[in-house]
This record gives C-alpha cells, structure tokens and sequence, in this order.
C-alpha cells in the first residue's frame, strides 16, 4: 500500500515478526508427530509419512468447519502425553519460529489435554517451559534471538477454568503471560467462566478469551463487557458490526466503536479463518477493513501444522491479498507488540531494538 520495495519470502522472512496466538499443539512438525507416535506406542495416525501426513493435517483441517478442524488435535494431543515429548515439542517451536523470523511469541497450549498418563497440571507446565528454554538456548547458540512467553488455555467444553487460571497465576513468575479459554465457541459462552476471569483480574494477571470466530458479535461482547478480556482471540466477526452505506460511507455499532476506541487488540489469524469457514476467502477477510479503520489489528498463525503456514507466508498471503507493503506489515508488528502480556519496559525494549531497527535495515 505504502512502499515500493519489493517483498520477497525472503524480505519478508527478516523482517522481524511478533506472533501473539499460536497453539503448540497446532504447531508440531509433520515428522515429530510420526516419530513421537512410534515412541509412545499410538497407532491411530492417518499415514506415518512426514510428508504424507503434513498434507493430511492441511486437507483435514480445510474441511470449513471448526468442529473438524479440532479433530486434527486429537493425534497432536495423543503425542503429547509425556515429559520428553512436551519439552521437545515446545523447543522445537521456538527453534522454527525463530528460523521465521519472529522476534516475540506467545505461545498457548491446554495442560489439561497433556494429562492423559501420568502428568499432572503442574508438570506439564513446567515439561512445556523446560522446553521452551532449551529451544531458546539452542536459538541463541546458533547465532539468533528470540523471546517467548506461555499462554495457558482452558477448554470451553470442560469445567476447568478455575483450576487452569490458578496453575497460569501459580507459574506466572517461571514464563507463563497469561491465560485463554479455547475450544468450541457455540454454545459455551465466555461467560459460564466468570470465576475464573474475576479470579485473575483480582490477581492482576492477563487474559484473551477466543471469541468472534465461530460465534458473533455476543461472543465478543460478553468476553470483553462480562469477562473483561484485554484481547480477543480472533474477533474478526466484529466485522458484523461495521456497516458500509452505498456511497462508501464506514458506520461502526456500539460494539464495534467500544473495541476500536479501547485499542482492544483483535488477534486475527487470516489462513485458519478461511479453513474453519470463518471466512470464505483470504480476499474477503475482513482484515483489510479493520487495518484500514485502524483497530488494533495483528497477524496470527493460529495452528502452523494444520494451516501449512508460518509467519512469513502469512504475511505474503495478506500483501497478496491487500496490496500491504512493509510499512503495514511493521504497522502489525508493533501493534502485536504494544499488547503483548509482557510488561511495559520489554515490550519497548523489543519495539525500539529490534523492530523499528529491523525494519529501518529492510527498507
Ligand atoms: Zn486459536
């Protein structure tokens, strides 16, 4: 939209990136899946060809609706039932997000989906953040860089949301940025989770809710005027509540405005939306009107095994897409950035170091 400079895969994989939604149990490489189901004995894989099976996990999850694209998690989650799979799991996906060229992640799992044998609720966190800091030293070690923080989700369709908000304030101080509730939309409101968001708001701990992806505009309004979500997980369809008139005129509703004015940060994840049928097409997502009426807007992978993508290509897609040039893409960046669960003084510290000089060196 904005610059002339040309944006190769390969621009556009240095430029430095900031990934706010990303679930680790939708991020695992094709060949970890095959080899950690081999070690722990699961046969029910559709195929153990790596290659094979990363394009199973792309076509399963392309089916339009998101009661099957969290199907695909089933094998994921049956992989991840041991210490040594969480910690190598987790370091791999810092390893591979740094080969993208993100600089920050937040990376979010559900430990109550990784209890199966014979961990609890505490050691899959600690196996999780045990993992994180092996990849990140294996990152650094090789010349890179990289800054992660954790994200604990509850299912929706499970009862454990008060259980799961304290083990996110009980880590709190070993890695763990906040929490999120996960899982199907329809008919498991954020609401039916009060407890669990009164409780972290009087502990002062963060929180996204997912909302506004499945489900509509009343989804986002009870996570943000019931629950008080800091952001939303997705939030694309507050789209519903922008109306555009015949001579081109933008009208935003209550909930739209209240969104926009409060900087309430939308984690848009535009591939995944297309697969769960959130969307129809990447070219009419609402993305390119919310970046045009400056919500706070920034671009997520969701599930990088389910979607075949990364940071890089979803940035390609959506340059494609809406003719976005770096300065947009920078413009995501730093809005990621500025609503990261991370406190004040790194999130500038990362904006003013690495991103403003990353791109500064692309342009
Ligand atoms: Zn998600």
């Amino acid at each position: 939209m904005s610059d002339e400079t040309p944006l190769s895969a390969e621009i556009l994989r240095r430029a430095p990136k900031v990934l706010l939604h990303d679930h680790l149990d939708g991020g695992l490489r094709p060949g970890t899946v095959a080899e950690l189901a081999d070690a722990v004995g699961y046969r029910d894989l559709p195929t153990g060809d790596p290659a094979e099976l990363g394009r199973w996990f792309r076509a399963a999850a392309d089916s339009g609706s998101l009661v099957s694209y969290l199907e695909t998690f089933a094998h994921t989650c049956a992989v991840m039932q041991t210490e040594e799979a969480l910690v190598r799991v987790a370091a791999e996906a810092v390893e591979d997000l740094a080969a993208d060229g993100v600089a920050y992640a937040e990376l979010r799992y559900a430990p109550e989906l990784f209890v199966e044998r014979d961990l609890s609720l505490d050691a899959v966190v600690e196996a999780v953040q045990a993992g994180f800091a092996e990849g990140t030293q294996r990152v650094v070690a090789a010349g890179g860089r990289i800054r992660v923080a954790t994200i604990l989700c509850a299912m929706r369709q499970h009862a454990r949301a008060m259980e799961i908000a304290e083990l996110a304030v009980r880590h709190r101080d070993a890695g763990v940025a906040g929490f999120d509730i996960a899982g199907p939309e329809d008919g498991f409101p954020p609401s039916r989770n009060l407890d669990a968001f009164e409780f972290l708001r009087r502990n002062n701990a963060h929180f996204t809710i997912h909302a506004g992806e499945a489900f509509g505009l009343p989804s986002i309004h009870e996570a943000i005027q019931f629950c008080g979500a800091e952001r939303l997980g997705h939030g694309v369809r507050i789209a519903e509540d922008i109306t555009t008139g015949p001579d081109g005129e933008v009208h935003l509703g209550r909930l739209a405005s209240y969104v926009r004015d409060r900087r309430i940060p939308l984690e848009i994840c535009p591939t995944s939306n297309v697969q769960t049928g959130t969307v129809p097409s990447l070219s009419e997502h609402p993305i390119g009107l919310l970046a045009r009426l400056r919500f706070r807007v920034t671009v997520n992978t969701d599930n990088r095994l389910m979607s075949g993508c990364t940071m890089t290509s979803e940035f390609a897609a959506l340059a494609g897409a809406f003719g976005f040039g770096l300065d947009d893409l920078r413009w995501f960046t730093i809005n990621a950035m500025k609503s990261a669960f991370l406190d004040f003084d790194a999130r500038l510290a990362l904006i003013e170091k690495v991103i403003k000089p990353g791109y500064a060196a692309l342009g």
